[in-house]
This record gives C-alpha cells, sequence and structure tokens, in this order.
C-alpha cells in the first residue's frame, strides 16, 4: 500500500499521509475540504510503499550492487 501527497489543486495545500489506491485516486484536502480527483495537473508524490523489511530490502539490494559495480570498472 502505498502512501502518497498530493497538493491540492484549488488552494494549494499539500495533503500529507494519502491512501489514494483505496479511494481510487479521490481526496479531500485538509485546508480547504474540497474533494479532488490526483489526475492530470495534479501534483502527487509517493511517500513510501509501506515500511515492511522485506519491501525496503529488496529495493535497495540492486541499487547497491549498481553502484558497486560502477565504481570498480
Ligand atoms: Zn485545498
Amino acid at each position: 500500500m502505498k502512501v502518497y501527497s498530493v497538493r491540492c489543486p484549488d488552494c494549494g495545500f499539500m495533503n500529507r499521509g494519502l491512501y489514494l489506491e483505496e479511494t481510487g485516486g479521490w481526496f479531500e484536502c485538509e485546508f480547504c475540504g474540497s474533494v479532488d480527483y490526483a489526475g492530470s495537473g495534479v501534483e502527487v508524490y509517493v511517500e513510501s510503499e509501506g515500511m515492511t523489511p522485506e519491501s525496503s530490502a529488496g529495493r535497495a539490494a540492486p541499487l547497491r550492487r549498481a553502484a558497486s559495480a560502477v565504481s570498480a570498472s
């Protein structure tokens, strides 16, 4: 489950900790209360993809190997 940050297209407030996958991309702005769809023209950032040790280890390992391979050559 990814956690998203979305900038409200109406007031510019950055809404953090949103679970857009649960709402199908809809969110309610915490500042102005408007309900918007996180589609085109809306700034959407992925905060995290879950903090489980398995997912973080699986992501970090290939990156470390690639970095060492570059420095060795
Ligand atoms: Zn807003």
